[in-house]
């Protein structure tokens, strides 16, 4: 059976562990570096990016899951999971992983609109709309060429992926739709899949 990590330091974790377990898989709450051994993928969940950034930063777990990420571990960042995956922040030096390609402004959807849903069209994932939950959420202003746009809401990229990484501005553990959650089982199976 597939064994997918959640990042359990702060956040939305859950809600991820519920969907997956929905969808059959063994989930491991991942709270310190030794969790992450034996996982076939990892979800960063949406939260604070500042708070889960330090917390990954005390003892080497950010490390961990750098060198998982270099051996093409899938991982999959929701909202501030996908802040923490980019290696531009605008106008923040909090800590990172480094890891997409990505240019990503925080909570970059304004004041006024701070949290809002949309239908998004997704063709990677089907022909119908995903209902997208949007809290404080960042977008990636510039990705790199290497960098797949899967959706964008309003001109702004909302979901991308980079071969092994993918990363989301939305909350797809929000809503009931598990397409975005079978999407990204569907990248372990391909990577464990050689
Ligand atoms: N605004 C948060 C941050 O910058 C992200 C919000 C979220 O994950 N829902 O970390």
């Amino acid at each position: 059976n597939k064994r997918v990590g959640v990042l359990a330091l702060q956040g939305a974790f859950r809600e991820h562990r519920q969907v997956l377990e929905q969808l059959g898989c063994d989930v491991v709450e991942v709270r310190k570096t030794c969790d992450l051994e034996g996982i076939h993928g990892l979800i960063i969940p949406g939260g604070e990016s500042t708070t889960i950034g330090k917390l990954l930063n005390i003892d080497g777990m950010g490390d961990e899951i750098k060198k998982l990420a270099t051996k093409d571990l899938p991982i999959f960042g929701t909202c501030a999971g996908m802040i923490l995956l980019s290696k531009t922040i605008i106008d923040s030096d909090q800590y990172r992983l480094n890891l997409m390609d990505t240019v990503v402004e925080r909570n970059a959807f304004g004041r006024q609109v701070a949290s809002f849903e949309t239908d998004l069209m997704v063709p990677a994932i089907g022909p119908n709309p995903i209902r997208a939950v949007f809290i404080r959420a960042p977008y990636l202003r510039e990705v790199a060429p290497n960098v797949g746009i899967l959706a964008d809401y309003d001109g702004k990229i909302v979901f991308a992926r980079q071969g092994n990484l993918l990363a989301s501005a939305f909350h797809p553990e929000l809503t009931p739709d598990q397409r975005v959650h079978q999407y990204f089982l569907d990248m372990i199976d391909e990577y464990w899949a050689h």
